[in-house]
Formats: structure tokens, C-alpha cells, sequence
């Protein structure tokens, strides 16, 4: 299946089962389902990101099938005293994407732009593909700082991988306010910042910025991801609570397909 890296990017539905389910038995349930939703279809890629203490199992699991694996987050370093953290050598060989400075982790787990930034180098220099998140407040919004919010996150969250090319990095554009709220974005909004995210690419690396694919995520569900995949600059979704439900991330995952621009 080809992979982002040709300007033709393949739509990319990445599920970010945050802390669920409970138990093993529940997140291979899941996977399975998600196995079976996405079994023969090569016009998207479909990315499972379960709890990091699911993720041999899950793998384990969906080996030799078309779903792909990635971790909610990582360490920047290698190895030493950092309690309950995962350090990126651990999920080599085991998960090919990592999710990168989510909201959640930016309010609840103090990441910074500068944390961010070590960690998606770090996740490039291993090998691993950085789903680096962005988006703004609900308070940055009404002060009509969007713009200035993502530019600086973008700037700050790249400026420690050296090269963009080959990096296979991913950008997931969302908005904190449309997170879990069952608020989404409305999907010219969401193109608009897209370009925007683009556009800073370009000046960074004019040969890579098509490589890189942008996905929205902020209550994305089968209802509306349609809307989303039918913007120009919009490659996909990342999927928070509609993920939970194989059937629902399976039809997200068919709509995102049946968009390949
Ligand atoms: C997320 O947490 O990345 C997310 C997009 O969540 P939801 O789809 O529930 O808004």
C-alpha cells in the first residue's frame, strides 16, 4: 500500500483510544473489529493508538493485517529516570506511528512547545512516524489568535528534526475547543488552518510539504467526516470517542477511502 511520501498522500484514519478500554479482553475485542473494517481496503490507512500497556498485545494481534499501530506518546530520551514514561527505543519495532503533544497531554501532563519539539525529533531519529498535534484553546480562539497559536506550535513542535523530507511525519490539526465537546470544527475552517499548516510546510521545505499529510480531528464522526475528507488539504482525521466504536471508525475509515484526492 503506498504510503505518504508521493505527493498523492493516502487519507489516514488514526484512532486514539486514549485510556480505554479497561481490559485486554475489551481492546482485542476492538481490534479485531477494526481488523474487519478495514480488511481489503488499500485507498486508506487505518491506525489503531491503544494505552501503551495494550499496544504488544493489540500489535500481536493485528500482525500480518492491513491496521497499523501507534502510542498516545513517548519520552524523548533513550533511557534513565523518568517514572512511567516510555522511551522511544521501546516502541521501536512495535508501533510504527506516536501520537505527539495532544492536547491532553499538553494541559494535563505539562508538555510544552519545547517538549513537543525534542520528542517528534526524537521520534524521527528512531524511526518512528510523529503524529504531532496541534490546535487552539477555546480562549486563543476568541481572542482571534488561531493562527498565531498554530504558527508557533508548527514552528516550535519542527524545529528540532532536520530534515522534513523522509521524515513521514504526520500534522493532526485540532482545535482543543472541538475535542470530545461534539463541537466540531466547521470543515472550511478546518481547510483554512490546513493551508495555513501547508503553507508554513512549504516555506520550511518546499520539496517535503506535500509529503506530509494534515489530518483534523476534534469530534470527527461518521456523520460528519465526510465534509472533512472533501477539503483539499485535509488528509484524513484523527478520532477520539468514535474510534471506541469499530463499526463507527470502520465507516469513518470507508468515507476517508472513497475521498482519496
Ligand atoms: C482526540 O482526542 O484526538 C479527539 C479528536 O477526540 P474526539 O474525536 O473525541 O473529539
Amino acid at each position: 500500500m503506498p504510503d505518504s511520501g508521493s505527493t498523492v498522500r493516502t487519507p489516514l484514519v488514526i484512532g486514539n483510544w486514549k485510556m480505554n478500554p479497561a481490559s485486554m479482553d475489551a481492546a482485542l475485542e476492538l481490534a479485531g473489529g477494526v481488523r474487519a473494517g478495514a480488511e481489503g481496503l488499500t485507498d486508506a490507512i487505518a491506525v489503531v493508538c491503544p494505552p501503551a500497556i495494550w499496544l504488544r498485545a493489540v500489535a500481536d494481534s493485528l500482525e500480518g493485517g492491513p491496521v497499523k499501530i501507534g502510542a498516545q506518546t513517548m519520552h524523548a530520551e533513550e533511557g534513565g529516570a523518568f517514572t512511567g514514561e516510555i522511551s522511544p527505543l521501546m516502541l521501536t519495532g512495535l508501533a510504527e506511528y506516536v501520537i505527539i503533544g495532544h492536547s491532553e497531554r499538553r494541559q494535563y501532563a505539562c508538555e510544552t512547545d519545547q517538549t513537543v519539539a525534542a520528542k517528534v525529533a526524537s521520534a524521527v531519529r528512531h524511526g518512528l512516524r510523529p503524529i504531532l498535534a496541534l490546535g487552539e484553546r477555546a480562549d486563543e480562539r476568541a481572542a482571534g489568535a488561531t493562527e498565531a497559536v498554530i504558527d508557533r506550535q508548527l514552528r516550535i513542535g519542527l524545529s528540532r528534526v532536520d530534515r522534513l523530507g523522509g521524515s513521514r511525519l504526520v500534522i493532526a490539526y485540532e482545535p482543543v475547543w472541538a475535542i470530545g465537546s461534539g463541537e466540531p470544527a466547521f470543515p472550511a475552517d478546518a481547510q483554512a488552518v490546513a493551508s495555513e499548516i501547508r503553507g508554513t510546510l512549504r516555506e520550511l521545505d518546499p520539496d517535503a510539504a506535500d509529503e506530509i499529510a494534515i489530518l483534523y480531528g476534534g469530534s470527527v464522526t461518521p456523520e460528519n467526516a465526510a465534509a472533512f475528507f472533501e477539503q483539499p488539504e485535509i488528509d484524513g482525521a484523527l478520532v477520539g470517542g468514535s474510534c471506541l466504536d469499530a463499526g463507527g471508525f470502520g465507516a469513518i475509515l470507508q468515507l476517508a477511502a472513497r475521498s482519496a484526492h
